[in-house]
């Protein structure tokens, strides 16, 4: 099936904001690049964190004041790192919260957070997303079952990555098995970085070794597929080859032979197409201080990849969003293989994706 474009078939989505909010964390995942994480940085204060986000503010003002369908809402994920282990984090979630209701916020966790903050959770964020981590400490993984199993009886949205490790299958299984049964939103999550090179042991800048994309025996790789119901003729075995759904759970459309049909697994090669992810992303990675349009394509105008700019220096981003949408520039893709960007509208043809921008 060959598709030409794609579009949301809600086009009124929010925009994603991904807030990294620091490297620190208290797991040390052999799959989770020391570029990822560490155990030693400094915690940000909560007066970076309050400039950052009066920053997302006016950066998402511009986006939304410019769009034909505009929402009455934006959502902030936080990552890191581990978000709940900084002090401040909790300062500026009840900063957020007593400043506007526009945002929704929501966590991507280890799930091993004090159980004291599991109240604040439960008042401020509508969302939590939980990978489950096996390779770190029982007493911590017991922790993260409870930690789970509490939030399941609230409204909060909740869903589970199990991470597949490769070595720790069996007791993913399990856990996934568990927590199915107990009514949890759960996923099997492939360990993969993309990286089709790195599919074994290596040395990483901070001297540890990684293993970063996992490589499945034929039952674990049938398992995965009867499990998610994922069809899949291929060979595949590393985690990076899997494939997986729209991460925010969006319905998407495509075009094919000039009709729009609803779609579920594409080719996600989109180099040269133009494409809306500055429209629906905006990533901040608070640690380097650098302000990406998404995480992992990290697109910018002109074919180029990069950050758009630095903490530091916002207004120079702002001043470049406004003459963006002003002057109708275009993203067109620079990368090989689409990750959670697959869902934005996209397109080969630039009139195609001129009709498709005008209705965002
Ligand atoms: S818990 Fe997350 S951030 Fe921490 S080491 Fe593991 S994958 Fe990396
Ligand atoms: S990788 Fe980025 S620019 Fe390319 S199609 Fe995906 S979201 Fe768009």
């Amino acid at each position: 099936m060959q598709v030409d474009a794609i579009k949301l078939k809600n086009n009124a989505e929010p925009m994603m904001v991904t807030w990294d909010t620091g490297r620190r964390c208290n797991y040390d995942c052999t799959y989770c690049a020391a570029s990822r994480h560490d155990n030693h940085s400094a915690f940000h204060s909560l007066e970076e964190y309050k400039q950052t986000f009066n920053f997302i503010k006016k950066y998402v003002k511009i986006y939304e004041n410019s769009k034909s369908n505009p929402t009455n809402h934006c959502n902030i994920n936080f990552t890191g790192g581990e978000p709940t282990l900084n002090p401040e984090f909790w300062n500026l979630v009840d900063y957020i919260k007593q400043d506007t209701k526009y945002f929704n916020l929501s966590l991507t966790t280890n799930g091993a957070w004090n159980k004291k903050f599991t109240k604040k959770i439960k008042e401020s964020f509508f969302g939590i997303t939980v990978s489950y981590h096996s390779e770190s400490h029982d007493n911590l993984k017991k922790l993260v079952i409870e930690n789970i199993l509490d939030l399941k009886s609230t409204n909060i949205w909740l869903q589970v990555n199990v991470m597949l490790h490769v070595d720790y299958f069996d007791e993913c299984v399990e856990v996934y098995n568990y927590l199915k049964s107990k009514g949890v939103k759960v996923n099997p999550r492939p360990i993969g970085d993309g990286n089709e090179q790195r599919e074994g042991w290596f040395i990483d800048e901070d001297g540890t070794f990684r293993r970063t994309s996992h490589v499945y025996s034929q039952s674990q790789k049938d398992w995965f597929f009867k499990e998610t119901g994922l069809q899949r003729n291929t060979s595949c075995s590393s985690g990076d080859e899997f494939g997986r759904g729209c991460c925010g759970g969006r319905c998407i459309q495509g075009l094919v032979d000039g009709e729009w049909q609803n779609v579920n697994m594409i080719d996600t090669y989109f180099k040269n197409w133009y494409c809306s992810v500055n429209w629906y992303f905006l990533h901040i990675d608070q640690h380097t201080g650098l302000v990406y349009h998404h995480q992992t394509c990290q697109a910018k105008f002109n074919n180029k990849k990069g950050s758009i700019g630095c903490l530091n220096n916002t207004e120079d981003i702002l001043d470049q969003a406004k003459n963006s949408v002003i002057n109708n520039y275009n993203i067109t893709c620079p990368n090989t293989r689409c990750g959670c960007g697959m869902c934005v509208p996209k397109a080969k043809d630039v009139d195609v994706f001129l009709e498709l921008k005008n209705n965002i």
